[in-house]
């Protein structure tokens, strides 16, 4: 089926889905760490569905929204990131239009208050898709976007989390080198932590227009200098004329399976629908208990699928549909 039949069946509205990353969440998650994650995904699908009935594009859509989850300290991404193993702040994100398939990306941000607005103006004022660490700083500050001491996004809680991976990291080399003397140095083990995860949004308006946005802190205890899947076109972030989509979960295997654009190439070269392609790459290519996504489709279709415990999500449609959920049943 070509992209123009599949443009024809057109006949749903909008829709939207976002997330605030998939991971080995456990079914105990305190009520004090779930709710305000819950609360935050209601009001941000709250946000979305106005902007979207207010006629915005949805490349606003998508940047309101997880400029919005940026601005959260309970989600990886803008105030929330996790650090590396330096005890630094290196954030990335990426944005996509799907009919113009126009895209920005940055990383290695360590001052940038919104980087998905600095990978808009990335697409929007210069002739390139991805600008990294001091370039793309000094054209934050060329750009005027807000800026804030690198203090200013870490938080309490992810010193402590960066201080139980490298814990975990450690145990982990100890039981390594008793049966396996060859390894000697301690090296970063970037780990996907449990409970907080990077943010992402995906919009179709009822033009089937589509845009997606990624923002991230990237992985608990990182090396300095290393780059997820958030930014990479294709791995975590893509849209075209007929699907956006965002993931979430362990960057490296994000990037192997081409995760985001593999979803569209099903769409695009053989003729599955929206659902069936995001199961089918997330079931079938990605290592299981490593990633999720949300997407959209340009007939307003919308899925949500994840192969880890849990996915914070949150979706609605048009015709009334909606959804906010952790685990696999919605709540
Ligand atoms: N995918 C992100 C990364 O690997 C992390 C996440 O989704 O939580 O940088």
């Amino acid at each position: 089926m070509s992209p123009q039949q599949v443009q024809f069946q057109r006949e749903m509205g909008w829709a939207i889905a976002l997330h605030g990353g998939a991971g080995d969440i456990p079914l105990s998650l305190p009520a004090e760490r779930r709710k305000p994650r819950e609360q935050a995904l209601r009001r941000c699908l709250e946000i979305g569905v106005a902007a979207l009935k207010a006629n915005r594009s949805p490349l606003d859509v998508v940047e309101l929204v997880v400029r919005e989850l940026e601005n959260n300290p309970n989600f990886n991404a803008g105030k929330g990131s996790v650090l590396t193993s330096k005890g630094t702040v290196e954030m990335e994100a990426c944005i996509m239009d799907g009919i113009t398939k126009e895209c920005g990306a940055v990383s290695g941000l360590s001052t940038v208050v919104n980087a998905i607005s600095l990978a808009r103006l990335v697409m929007e004022k210069t002739p390139h898709i991805y600008l990294a660490f001091d370039a793309a700083e000094a054209f934050a500050k060329e750009q005027g976007v807000e800026t804030l001491d690198m203090t200013h996004f870490i938080t309490p809680e992810n010193v402590e989390r960066l201080k139980q991976a490298k814990e975990a990291n450690r145990v982990q080399i100890d039981y390594t080198q008793s049966i396996q003397k060859d390894v000697s140095e301690e090296t970063p083990n970037a780990n996907g932590d449990s409970q907080i995860g990077t943010v992402g949004c995906v919009a179709v308006d009822s033009q089937g227009n589509l845009a997606t946005a990624t923002s991230t802190g990237g992985l608990v205890n990182k090396m300095a200098g290393r780059i997820g899947d958030t930014p990479i076109i294709g791995a975590g972030t893509y849209a075209n004329n007929l699907c956006a989509v965002s993931a979430t979960g362990k960057g490296e295997a994000i990037i192997r399976a081409t995760v985001a654009r593999d979803v569209a190439a099903l769409m695009e070269y053989k003729g599955l629908s929206l659902k069936e392609a995001a199961a089918y790459v997330i079931d079938e290519c990605v290592p299981k208990g490593n990633a999720g996504l949300v997407a959209v489709s340009s007939t307003g279709e919308v899925t949500m699928q994840f192969n880890t415990t849990g996915m914070f999500r949150a979706c609605a449609t048009e015709d009334g549909y909606s959804e906010v959920g952790i685990w696999h049943t919605s709540l």
